[in-house]
This record gives C-alpha cells, structure tokens and sequence, in this order.
C-alpha cells in the first residue's frame, strides 16, 4: 500500500492489532519486531518532557521572589496556582522544596518495584534527588518502553502535568490571559466522560494555552482543535 494515509487507516480499523501503551496508536512493523510496549514517539514524548521539568527547574530560583500570576483555580477540582498576597511566589517555593521531585518520585519508585530492585535510594536535598531521578527514569527508559508499557504511561501524564504547572509558575503574569472557557479535555485518572472544568489561561510568551487544573497544554497549531472542543466554532468552520 503505496498511500501512508490508505495504510494508516487499514491499521486502525484493525481491533487486534498490538498498540502503544501510552497512546494507544498501533505500532508500525519495526516497533512491533523491537518488542516494545511504547511506541517509539511516546518514549521521545517522554525524553522532552523530563529535558523540560530539567530546563524548568533551572529557571525557578529567580522567579521565587517575583509575585505569582493571579490565575485563579476555578473549574472541578480546583487548581493549586492561587494568586497570592504573600510576597513572592509560593508555588515555585514548593516546587523547589520538594514537590517537583516528589511528584516524579513516584515513577522512580514504581519503576524500581518493576525491576525488582529492593534498595531505596538516598534522596538527600531536593535539587540532588529530582537529578538524581530525572537520571534513573532517562537511563532506564529503554528497559520501561518493553517491559514496563503502563508506567511510562503513568510517568508521561505525570511528567506533563508537572511541566505544565511549572510553566505557569514561571510565566510572566502579564503574559498569560485567563480565558473564559472551562478545560474540555478529561482527567487522564478522571471519571469518564465527564470534562475537567479547570481554567483555561493562554501563554502569549510561550504561544500556548494551559489547563491549570489538568495540565493539559495546547500549543497555538492546535488552537482550531482547542475551539472545536469548547464549542467555539463548529467543524465546518475551522
Ligand atoms: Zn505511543
Ligand atoms: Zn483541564
């Protein structure tokens, strides 16, 4: 089959055919013939965003003492990103006093339960324990995406979610514009069918718009997709 759109289209109708862990999208031959549980985008997927929770981190010491966005939590749920009176900005106080770290110690954890490993490392302060993860699920990610498919599922939306939350507790106040629609998108661990409601806030320095509940980030390519789903404009339109 000649037309990657005809072969893309045979693979999907196929109920049984092997797919990705992560994104569900059936694997192509040669993913099939590596074994692997995550297809080959994912695992990249995976590797940007633990460069970004690294790139992010290194940025969030002169952002403490600025005031934080006033993005309003709103929507089901509620998001963490209140704007504060305090001086300074208390989201990227707890990022760098643990929370970025715990929220990817988790995969550390489950990934070396999977392995068999029995010893639990020594975390000691927080920027040596988030490298010191950051190095184990990157040096490890080629042994999760075969055997592991589940996990570098659950680490990628956690991974998203964190970068997402750390983006906005880095961005400019004046850049980000609250938007009156509520998130679409589900929960990935949500109840189906139902939407997140979170607040929407647009990133004009970053050019995309965020979920500050879930997480969810659509860059501005997206946009026409974004509409669609908050009932801006009809299909036929876009
Ligand atoms: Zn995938
Ligand atoms: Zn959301």
């Amino acid at each position: 089959m000649s037309n990657p759109a005809l072969y893309e289209a045979a693979r999907l109708e196929e109920p049984d055919i092997p797919r990705c862990a992560a994104c569900q999208a059936p694997f192509l031959p040669a993913e099939l013939h590596d074994r692997r549980q995550v297809c080959t985008r994912c695992e990249h997927q995976v590797l940007t965003l633990l460069d970004a929770v690294s790139d992010l981190w290194s940025q969030l010491p002169e952002h403490l003492l600025k005031p934080a966005a006033n993005t309003g939590g709103g929507g089901g749920g509620g998001g963490h990103l209140e704007g504060s009176a305090a001086p300074g900005n208390l989201t990227v106080l707890s990022l760098l006093a643990g929370e970025a770290a715990a929220r990817l110690a988790t995969w550390d954890t489950h990934w070396r339960e999977r392995l068999g490993w029995t010893d639990t490392p020594l975390r000691g302060r927080p920027d040596h324990a988030l490298r010191q993860i950051l190095r184990f699920l990157r040096d490890h990610l080629p042994w999760a995406v075969r055997n592991a498919g589940d996990l570098v599922a659950g680490l990628r939306d956690d991974a998203r979610r964190l970068v997402g939350y750390m983006r906005t507790a880095t961005a400019d106040a004046r850049s980000l514009v609250p938007l009156p629609q509520p998130c679409p998108y589900r929960t990935p661990h949500g109840p189906d069918d139902q939407p997140c409601g979170g607040r929407l806030l647009m990133d004009r320095e970053r050019r995309e718009i965020r979920c500050v509940h879930c997480s969810a980030t659509v860059p501005m390519h997206n946009w026409v997709e974004l509409g669609i789903a908050v009932g801006a404009f009809q299909p036929d339109a876009a």
